[in-house]
């Protein structure tokens, strides 16, 4: 049995996207041992070893082994109210991560399948985007905010949303604010503005084609106002912010 400050030295903390996976499994198997020798566990080991890796932490194609999988689902039990009115609530030591990742979802487990077989998806496919200036993390983890913001950027799309705009409308104006650049700066401001992806990250698809109207124009203070803080605003509440609901 190692210790818990022999574990914590040899380990990089559990990202968010790798307790989501482990949650998901524990979920699945209600009241399960999770004996490291379980195929299944295994199996999940296997998953968080490559999410890990696409999330680019290090050593991590051996750090995450079935032990501390197996560790962290017996954490789990804490949170557990089976486990709790037995007083059975397994290992005492645990994170503030995986109470917060606990208490979003237990309600919610099914959305949490969906974003975990996403996760998953995501850690398989050849194009993992790279971090950007704004890694920043969303409930669901960070690999599918990487996602959805590198669909913000596809320059192909952005050109095609931009084009349909100015097709439908002949400008380019920020549908929070109404912002429209060209007004505002001239000749400087012509054909600039953002793209904001408005399906929510836990929808994401991964692997599915962005559709236009998925896309919204956005100024970059609005767009930047948006992600600022989690859970990131949707267009209405942004509109509503700034009065213009
Ligand atoms: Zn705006
Ligand atoms: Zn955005």
């Amino acid at each position: 049995m190692v210790t818990e400050t022999q574990r914590q030295k040899r380990n990089p903390v559990w990202t968010r996207d790798e307790l989501l996976l482990a949650l998901d499994y524990y979920f699945r198997h209600p009241r399960e041992n999770p004996d490291p020798s379980k195929p299944s566990v295994q199996e999940l080991t296997g998953q968080i070893g490559r999410v890990a890796k696409a999330l680019g932490i290090t050593g991590s194609d051996t750090l995450r082994n079935a032990n501390g999988v197996s560790m962290k689902l017996l954490n789990f039990r804490r949170h557990d109210s089976y486990y709790q009115s037995k007083h059975q609530v397994g290992l005492q030591r645990g994170n503030r991560l995986e109470a917060e990742v606990w208490k979003e979802f237990e309600n919610r487990q099914h959305d949490l399948r969906r974003i975990v077989a996403n996760i998953v998806r995501a850690a398989a496919s050849e194009e993992i985007p790279s971090p950007g200036e704004d890694d920043f993390e969303a409930p669901e983890g960070r690999l599918l905010v990487r996602i959805h913001r590198s669909r913000e950027r596809n320059r192909r799309l952005i050109e095609r949303k931009k084009a349909s705009a100015l097709n439908k409308d002949g400008c380019l104006v920020c549908e929070v604010c109404g912002f429209n650049f060209e007004a505002v700066y001239g000749e400087r401001g012509r054909g600039f503005i953002e793209c904001h992806h408005t399906l929510p990250v836990s929808l994401l698809e991964c692997g599915a084609t962005t559709k236009l109207r998925d896309l919204a124009l956005v100024c970059a203070n609005c767009h930047r106002m948006i992600h600022a803080s989690r859970p990131w605003w949707t267009l209405e509440q942004a509109r509503a912010a700034l009065g213009h609901a």
